[in-house]
């Protein structure tokens, strides 16, 4: 029999995994040009043509060094990745937003997903609070329970999506530990601009202050260069002293199956060094052990390359435009790769059901702790995004909008 921390898991199984098997028997049975299928966030560009080959040379440099290139690159290292790895990705950073990190201040991880449970590891004792903002990536419920720890949802600004910062402050409690910030977000494609930022920091130390312990902020970055219309990449560790960042090459460089991102932790962080050294235990003992490591030198070498944000962008303005002149009410994302629409009925798993009728595969907001609302991730080819307007429209017409 399975635990019973399992039995709850498997209660709450993920919305969006589910939607994406239904999706794949719905295309096998229609053909998939004939389903719209919006429901996960696998990234629709290809990795850069400098990664492949990255990953070609890498392999070409070992052989030429015989067994000792093989052992190097293919065996068990420090548990934080290779130094070498991480001094670059350091220095990448600091070139970018001025910060001052060496290879010390990075360990390597398996994505974000991993990233995150080795933060959690680390600074969550059984009975703390993760305070999240809804709408929020429906997982970090799951990570919290690894550690049992509960998240507490703030409500957002329903017009804004931005947090209700009020709502935000009377959240915190003796137990908050850490508060989880996704900019630009998953679900809504909001982002978060410095004054938000800094009103966030200023709750945080006064918080702290009040409650005499540290409270992390976990900012978790995986869309962190998926801008649009001259939104600037940001970097959250300016605002707050004790932010901790999670990063993955999983939809920046569309490697989502690789498994490969980065953790830091600044030196201004309280308890910096054994915050570090926690970290790297927790990628070991709970079975990582180390980021993969083929892929760890592949990404290092693909630090300035990006990939094709103008794609995303074309199908975000065909579906926000498509979706609005329907009479649809979205949210423009101005992040990410997803489209934060409003159900025009209060049971939006309704709304789900009936788009499914029409072969259009949404995710209920539900599974992002905010009801009424659906999520379309408009990761899919251009052809998708403009054969699914004719089904929109008829989905309109169901609402008489
Ligand atoms: N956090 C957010 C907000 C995400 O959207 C995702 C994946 O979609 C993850 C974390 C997990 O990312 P990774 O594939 O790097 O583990």
């Amino acid at each position: 029999m399975v635990s019973k921390r399992i039995q709850k898991a498997l209660l709450g199984n993920s919305a969006i995994r589910a939607m994406f098997v239904e999706g794949k028997a719905m295309a096998e049975k229609y053909g998939a040009e004939n389903v719209y299928d919006f429901s996960l966030g696998n990234p629709a560009t290809p990795a850069p043509a400098a990664l492949n080959d990255s990953i070609r040379d890498l392999l070409d440099e070992a052989d030429k060094k015989g067994a000792a290139g093989s052992l190097e690159l293919h065996g068990y290292m420090e548990n934080a990745g290779y130094k070498d790895v991480r001094e670059t990705i350091a220095a990448n950073l600091n070139k970018r937003f001025g910060t001052a990190f060496d290879d010390h201040n990075i360990v390597m991880t398996v994505g974000a997903a991993g990233g995150l449970n080795i933060i959690f590891k680390t600074v969550l004792d059984p009975g703390d609070e993760v305070i999240v903002f809804a709408p929020f990536f429906g997982e970090y419920r799951q990570y919290a329970a690894n550690f049992d720890s509960e998240i507490v949802t703030v409500n957002p600004d329903l017009k804004t999506f931005l947090p209700d910062l009020n709502d935000f402050e009377a959240k915190i409690t003796e137990k908050t530990k850490a508060l989880i910030v996704n900019t630009p977000n998953n679900p809504t494609g909001v982002i978060y601009k410095p004054e938000t930022m800094e009103a966030i920091a200023s709750i945080l130390e006064k918080k702290q202050k009040e409650f005499g312990h540290d409270i992390y902020l976990v900012s978790d970055e995986p869309y962190r260069e998926l801008v649009y219309d001259g939104n600037k990449e940001d970097f959250l560790t300016k605002y707050y002293k004790n932010t901790i960042v999670g990063y993955s090459f999983s939809k920046s460089l569309s490697l989502p199956g690789e498994r490969i991102g980065y953790v830091v932790v600044p030196n201004e962080a309280s308890d910096a060094e054994e915050l570090i050294r926690g970290i790297e235990i927790s990628n070991r003992t709970l079975g990582f052990v180390n980021a993969p490591s083929l892929i760890q030198k592949a990404v290092a070498r693909c630090l300035d390359e990006k990939t094709d944000v103008s794609f995303y962008d074309e199908n975000r303005t065909m579906l926000y435009d498509g979706l609005t002149e329907l009479g649809f009410t979205c949210i423009k994302p101005e992040g990410a790769f997803y489209l934060w629409v409003k159900s025009p009925v209060d049971n939006e798993e309704e709304f789900v059901e009936e788009g499914k009728k029409l072969h259009l595969l949404m995710v209920k907001g539900s599974a992002f702790g905010c009801g009424g609302f659906v999520r379309l991730a408009y990761c899919v080819s251009h052809e998708t995004v403009k054969n699914s307007l004719p089904a929109f429209e008829k989905l309109a017409q169901v609402y008489g909008l």
